[in-house]
């Protein structure tokens, strides 16, 4: 299934739990409005290349669309399509006055020199400023993309509508971004994780975890996890992945990886493939990568007891079935990778009243944001006994279709 056809099984299933009638589920799944640009770029060698990128807009009922700027070959129209409809489930969940984007552009971004990266990105920004905005759509970090390619967005937006840090988030601190975004994401995964486990009787100290991405998600996570006593005992990254049964040394992991950008190599631990590490023996597996992970050909394998989705769409319906029957809890991505666009949203607010928070303010209300979305939906969950996910959609599909409602069609 793709993106699309994955976060739409989920919204139908839940749809179909509340009994919301069809005309609604139909207003709710369309998308708003879908952007698709050529952006032509001069490399550094002169030569001229063309590059699509997207923006796509899902849902603005509860307010401003939000949702990263992803930069990765497979970025496709149909895949942002299913990750902006995500955006508008998970602001939802978490209760922030934002819709639903995505946007993204279908490029190897390591294939392009600095300079050749900013100029595509201001190209990017050319072709969409539009329909963006602080009060339109909120681009943020996704995968590829990093504070400076939020700089260069918040400059181009702002050389065509005046001073516009609010147009953007996750922005270096030194140009109007929150202290705590870079680490928000991860945080929230980390918070998340603490909570299911509490829930299910268990410590998050000893706790043995597996985190397949070691990006921006991911390596937070883990470093998060490890600081809270839990056991890191497995990583991967796209260069390959590392299983250590007695845990590996994070801290020292984080020095390897600053210096040759990937966890390969690490000198402590077992060598393994993606697929072993997403098999591996561990308490809680986490997907930090890409969508599609834990798809209907591996789920059985998944010895894990909990999945905690950081990525998003990591984990295919089929798969998602099937982790069910094996009785394998999992906390959806709409949830779990909450932490970073709730603090994109503190990063908002803070630009729209020129204020500068220090980090222990904005990790408090983060904290309290995840912990109160994780107990309504784990009360949900209880209550109409359903899977967390499906509560947690049934938590937002209310809310959005009441937001729809009240404002008429
Ligand atoms: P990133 O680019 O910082 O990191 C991606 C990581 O995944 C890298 O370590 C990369 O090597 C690894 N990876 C890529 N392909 C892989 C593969 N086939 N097998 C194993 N590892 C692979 O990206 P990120 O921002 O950390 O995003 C990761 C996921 O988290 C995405 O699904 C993204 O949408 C989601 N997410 C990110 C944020 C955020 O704030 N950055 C917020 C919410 C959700």
């Amino acid at each position: 299934m793709t993106p699309a056809e994955a976060t739409t099984y989920f919204f139908k299933r839940a749809a179909k739990a509340m009994d919301i009638g069809e005309r609604i589920e139909t207003l709710l799944i369309t998308p708003l409005r879908e952007v698709k640009v050529q952006l032509a770029v001069e490399l550094d060698s002169g030569e001229v290349r063309t590059f699509t990128g997207y923006r796509i807009q899902h849902d603005n009922a509860r307010g401003p669309m939000k949702g990263g700027l992803r930069y990765h070959p497979d970025v496709s129209h149909e895949q942002m399509l299913g990750l902006a409809s995500l955006m508008t489930w998970k602001t939802a969940v978490v209760n922030l006055p934002f819709g639903g984007a995505k946007g993204g552009i279908s490029v190897d971004p390591h294939s392009l020199r600095p300079k050749e990266l900013e100029r595509l990105t201001r190209k990017y920004v050319d072709q969409v400023h539009e329909i963006i905005g602080p009060m339109r759509d909120i681009p943020a970090p996704d995968v590829s993309t990093n504070p400076q390619v939020m700089a260069w967005v918040m400059d181009q937006y702002s050389k065509y509508h005046g001073h516009s840090p609010a147009v953007v988030t996750g922005k270096p601190i030194d140009l109007y971004g929150s202290r705590g975004r870079e680490a928000a994401t991860g945080r929230g995964v980390a918070l998340v994780t603490t909570e299911i486990l509490r829930e299910l009787g268990k410590s998050i100290q000893g706790a043995r975890v597996a985190v397949q991405g070691f990006g921006n998600a991911g390596s937070h996570t883990a470093r998060l996890l490890y600081e809270a006593g839990a056991s890191i005992v497995g990583v991967a990254d796209v260069n390959g992945a590392l299983y250590k049964p007695t845990g590996l040394s994070v801290p020292g992991l984080f020095e390897h990886v600053k210096r040759y950008g990937t966890v390969r190599d690490y000198p402590e631990g077992q060598a393994m493939t993606n697929a072993e590490l997403l098999a591996c023996d561990c308490d809680v597996l986490i997907p930090a990568a890409l969508e599609n992970a834990i798809t209907a050909e591996n789920a059985a394998a998944v010895r894990a007891g909990v999945v905690v989705e950081a990525a998003n769409g990591p984990v295919s319906p089929e798969a998602d079935e099937a982790l069910h029957q094996k009785g394998i809890v999992v906390v959806p991505d709409v949830l779990a990778s909450a932490g970073g666009v709730t603090v994109s949203y503190l990063e908002w607010v803070q630009n729209n009243q020129q204020l500068s928070w220090d980090e222990e303010r904005v990790n408090a209300e983060l904290e309290r944001t995840l912990k109160d979305a994780f107990a309504k939906v784990v009360a949900l969950a209880r209550s109409k006994n359903v899977p967390l996910r499906t509560a947690a959609y049934i938590l937002a599909i209310g809310r959005v279709g009441k937001a729809t409602v009240l404002r008429g069609l």
